[in-house]
């Protein structure tokens, strides 16, 4: 039988064991995810999103209850098959955008096709950069030097170019001004006509003007799950026949390098200025006793 949800959740009980005491982050979530629509899941800090994001994108077991997708039981799959999963259906964009600083914006782009063993070429990425009304001149430049609404768009091109099958948002707009907000969304709803995003946010007027539905948390249970009425019709119905397909995640040896040569870079550089602050600080250490020494 087809199964036209692809994303269930069925009983979820998350506990986490502190030093003295038990915390329930989540208490018997079940919620089921359509193919398509922008879906918002509201709640208060400390309410349990990020652990239900966490849960959803697989980075983390729940204590008890299941995750299927596309039919499958995740917890009947190795960690190796999780992890494809996790890097080939799920584009994540954070609020602090996660990309690499020097790396310029094709090589953020091109970095996590290389990671999944697809071909990358400019010519995508600049429809990409049409489509995302970005200019196509910043391909060249550095991510550090894009704007921060700039940056976040390139995040959801990072996220949507693998072909993701679910785009989930944590906090997408929480370093945007409402000018930068605003369009994100607009972006994001267009973007949920063909497949699932899903957006974890406190901000109630954002969720109320772009959601399909709204999912409410409160102390790790969901307390209201609700339709918009614009998309009650529609969001259930877009039966997306691509089954699960996994993609085997692979950081060839020049990314790792490079990888390695950031990191080795940065710690370089601060080696450098510690280095120098412990001249500085000895030269005026010596400067002042030479003073006192002349004084006498
Ligand atoms: P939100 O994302 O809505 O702010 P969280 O999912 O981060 O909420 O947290 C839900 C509850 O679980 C909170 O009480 C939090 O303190 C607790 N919690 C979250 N992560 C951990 C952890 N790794 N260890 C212990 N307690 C945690």
């Amino acid at each position: 039988m087809y199964n036209s949800h692809m994303l269930t959740l069925s009983h979820i009980y998350k506990t986490y064991k502190n030093k003295s005491r038990l915390v329930n982050a989540l208490n018997d979530i079940n919620l089921t995810f359509p193919n398509n629509g922008l879906v918002f899941i509201l709640g208060e800090s400390g309410a349990g999103k990020s652990t239900l994001l966490n849960l959803i994108t697989l980075r983390d077991k729940p204590s008890k209850g299941k995750i299927i997708i596309d039919d499958i039981d995740v917890n009947n799959l190795t960690n190796k098959d999780k992890a494809n999963i996790r890097s080939s259906y799920f584009g994540i964009v954070f609020q602090d955008y996660n990309l690499i600083d020097d790396f310029t914006v094709y090589e953020n782009i091109k970095f996590v096709l290389d990671l999944q063993n697809k071909s990358s070429n400019k010519s995508i990425v600049e429809d990409m950069l049409i489509k995302l009304s970005l200019p196509l001149d910043i391909i060249d430049e550095k991510v550090n030097n894009l704007s921060g609404g700039q940056k976040q768009r390139i995040a959801i091109i990072r996220a949507l170019i693998k072909d993701s099958r679910v785009i989930v948002c944590d906090e997408p707009t929480g370093n945007l001004d409402n000018d930068n907000a605003y369009q994100l969304m607009d972006i994001l709803k267009n973007i949920a006509k063909d497949r699932l995003v899903i957006v974890v946010s406190h901000d109630k007027t954002l969720a109320n003007k772009y959601a399909s539905r709204i999912i409410k948390i409160n102390k790790g249970t969901i307390i209201d799950d609700t339709l918009s009425n614009d998309d009650n019709k529609n969001i259930n119905n877009n039966n997306n026949n691509n089954k699960l397909a996994i993609t085997k995640s692979h950081l060839s040896f020049k990314n790792t390098l490079l990888l390695s040569l950031l990191s080795f870079k940065k710690v370089i550089v601060r080696s450098i200025l510690s280095f120098i602050a412990l001249g500085i600080s000895l030269g005026v250490f010596m400067c002042v006793g030479e003073i006192l020494r002349y004084d006498e």
